[in-house]
């Protein structure tokens, strides 16, 4: 089947803000219609016309919640999921840490449940289990459940609603701790979502949520995050908003600056059960003294972008006028939106080197790049490699060397800059 080059079918507008409700929204970055960021595609669809919707932000004045201006079909983005947390050491090194964090704060006891939601490939879920926690995943993703279920982490295959969490309080237990990294972003109901926490968790537990720092995607310029699965972009007040609406309270929060291009974590509890730190507080503090309400604020990081994009198409442009091979590392969803908002092509950078075999003999959407493994590096004489993966940086130095790489890098996020 043939889809359309429209976006029929495939979205709708939003118009409200899904935490607080208020229909005052303003747009501020808008990067174009673009197809859909992890739809990739085997050979053959190559040269079909793509599924695509309007990639924009807008910002609600109200509770200061940055959200997309379309919301995606979700059966179309999280039914068949490529992204594989296992794949990089950095994560798996941090979900260790919030395993850890969160048995402690919450005073669980070997034996007691832990829920993670979105559990991908079970990785956090196989982090509580060698605590000694017993565990149970929840995560749309067919086949990512069924592999995770394989290896002894049973994954409910649907999406977090009530209906969800009264089935898996009844067949499992109350989870002592509830997980949920890099979803609620995701999710188009927050309030369903939160609502069916508050239903599943047991008297006196937490839930421990991970989202990317709006502060930090604002500072640092990481447009390039901004993909249609993420409809929302969190920061500590928009959240406290929610949790206050389904009687519950964010307690505690950490900063990680290196994950995800930065992240929060955030402890909630029941009200009353617990009272806020000082350092949760003190980030409330410091938003209100960002503007994270005020639109000029988002205007002036739109302004940036749209200068920075076009600092990189003109190096971009130079490098291909002299005759060097660009290639890319990293396809990734961020890589895409990057690709598509500026217009680069398959014609500028044919290959995008990937460390996810699964994706490999794979093209990227819109841009049309063949995704290949590291080790192809080494007989290709590239010259350039574009960093579309920033956040992984260190690691994708580390990898493409040893797989042989000579060339430099070029860093295109929050300033375009060439190294190595
Ligand atoms: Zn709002």
């Amino acid at each position: 089947m043939k889809h359309a080059r429209s976006e029929n079918g495939v979205a709708k507008t939003h118009t409200r803000c899904r935490v607080c409700g208020s229909s005052g929204l303003v747009r501020y970055l808008d990067m174009g219609v673009t197809p859909l960021a992890n739809s990739y595609l085997n050979a053959e669809q190559v040269g079909v016309p793509e599924r695509v919707a309007e990639l924009a932000l807008q910002i609600c004045g109200g509770c200061g919640l940055s959200q997309l201006t379309r919301v995606v079909d979700r059966d179309l983005m999280f039914r068949n999921y490529l992204y594989v947390s296992s794949t990089t050491q950095t994560l798996r090194d941090h979900l260790a840490g919030l395993a850890a964090t969160a048995s402690r704060v919450a005073g669980a006891a070997p034996g007691e449940w832990a829920l993670d939601i979105a559990s991908n490939d079970g990785l956090l879920l196989s982090c509580f289990r060698s605590l000694g926690m017993r565990v149970f995943g929840v995560d749309p993703a067919r086949n990512l459940a069924a592999e995770a279920t394989a290896r002894g982490l049973p994954t409910i295959p649907d999406y977090w609603s009530p209906a969800v969490a009264r089935r898996a309080v009844a067949q499992y237990g109350q989870p002592r701790t509830i997980t949920a990294t890099n979803v609620l972003g995701h999710v188009d109901d927050v309030h369903d979502f939160v609502m069916s926490v508050e239903l599943a968790l047991a008297p006196h537990g937490i839930f421990v949520l991970e989202v990317p720092y709006v502060i930090d995607f604002i500072e640092q310029n990481e447009f390039d995050t901004a993909y249609h699965e993420h409809l929302s972009y969190f920061g500590l007040q928009p959240l406290s908003e929610l949790m206050t609406m389904h009687g519950l309270v964010i307690f505690e929060v950490e900063h990680f600056p290196d994950i995800h291009g930065g992240t929060i974590r955030v402890f909630v509890c029941r009200a009353g059960e617990r009272t806020p730190s000082d350092q949760t507080v003190a980030m409330l503090e410091r938003e209100r003294e960002f503007g994270i309400r005020d639109i000029d604020v988002y205007v002036a990081f739109g302004e940036r972008v749209r200068a920075n994009m076009l600092d990189l198409t003109d190096l971009l442009e130079r490098f291909r006028s002299e005759g060097r091979r660009i290639w890319a590392y990293g396809a990734s969803a961020k890589g895409n939106t990057l690709m598509n908002f500026t217009g680069t092509t398959a014609d500028a950078v044919p290959v995008v080197v990937d460390d996810n075999p699964k994706k490999w003999g794979l093209f990227t959407p819109g841009a049309h790049m063949q995704i290949v493994g590291p080790s192809e590096l080494a007989a290709a004489e590239v010259d350039h490699l574009l960093l579309l993966a920033w956040n992984f940086e260190r690691e994708i130095v580390r990898r493409s060397r040893a797989a042989g790489y000579r060339g430099s890098y070029i860093r295109p996020v929050p300033a375009v800059a060439v190294f190595g």
